[in-house]
């Protein structure tokens, strides 16, 4: 059964630690190959919504700091000469294959006002309706507090997909999927292919409900998967280091931990 025959409109999330390389700087060349297979994706037909970090990560590197500033001034300034950078790039790689971006940057009482989320929507139908690749980040650099900040890109991404009405989210992280233990210390860890219900179990492997310990940010991951499921949206986690692997599910195969969407028909 390929993931792919019925969506027509995927979310796709992509973190810090797969576009950029250890000193914080951009991995073109892992950027270049994920444009190229999201390209491909959209010339088959499937309409793509991009949620990419990197913002921070990019702006630290251009202005020299070593590291990411301590402030959450610093920081938003940082984010805000990056976000600049990242789009640069990808309005460049999507350029070469004949694509065109949009940026929409997201502060989360987006979801809560009305009028606000409604023209939201109708942006992201419109942008999509006119075969752009819209590509969406926090807007880091003016949220500061609960009401606008959506706490990280996991959870960013499935709203975007909830908001998108999206038929699909693809996690791209750092680990090839979901283990019944955290494969950094336990070289037995499973993956676990596919989650037919996050329940207590599922929760309490990746640490528990609400806590911040997790394996790899699992638990950022598992509220992501809770809040599109919940929409009748299933998600993928995958590892982004190879984005070439996305062709494997395209062709109808599986990679990762698939969470299944019990209102959905997949
Ligand atoms: N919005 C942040 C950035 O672009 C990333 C947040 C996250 O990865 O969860 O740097």
């Amino acid at each position: 059964m390929s993931y792919f025959r019925d969506s027509r409109r995927i979310v796709v999330k992509v973190g810090t630690s797969t576009l950029t390389h250890s000193t914080g700087h951009l991995n073109l060349r892992r950027i270049e190959k994920l444009v190229k297979v999201l390209s491909d994706m959209k010339n088959s037909g499937i309409q793509v919504v991009l949620v990419s970090s990197g913002a921070v990560s990019a702006g630290v590197a251009k202005i020299g700091f070593g590291t990411i500033p301590e402030t959450p001034e610093a920081k938003q300034a940082m984010a805000a000469i990056g976000q600049s950078e990242l789009m640069k790039i990808y309005d460049k790689f999507f350029s070469d294959y004949g694509h065109t971006v949009a940026q929409i940057l997201m502060t989360k009482d987006v979801l809560t006002n009305p009028s606000r989320r409604s023209a939201a929507e109708n942006t992201f139908n419109r942008l999509l309706e006119m075969n752009c690749i819209p590509i969406v980040n926090e807007n880091d650099s003016v949220s500061t507090d609960e009401l606008t900040k959506f706490g990280g890109n996991d959870i960013l991404s499935a709203h975007v997909a909830t908001l998108c009405e999206a038929d699909l989210l693809l996690n791209l992280s750092d680990v090839d999927g979901f283990y019944d233990s955290d494969p950094r210390t336990n070289p037995d860890a499973r993956l676990i292919e596919r989650v037919e219900e996050i329940n207590d179990e599922i929760l309490a492997i990746a640490g528990g409900a609400g806590t911040a310990r997790g394996t790899g940010g699992m638990i950022a991951k598992l509220n992501a998967a809770m809040i599109v499921t919940a929409a009748g949206i299933p998600m993928f986690i995958l590892n982004g280091q190879e984005p070439e692997i996305l062709y494997a599910l395209l062709d109808g195969g599986h990679i990762g931990t698939y969470f299944c969407a019990p209102k959905s028909k997949k």
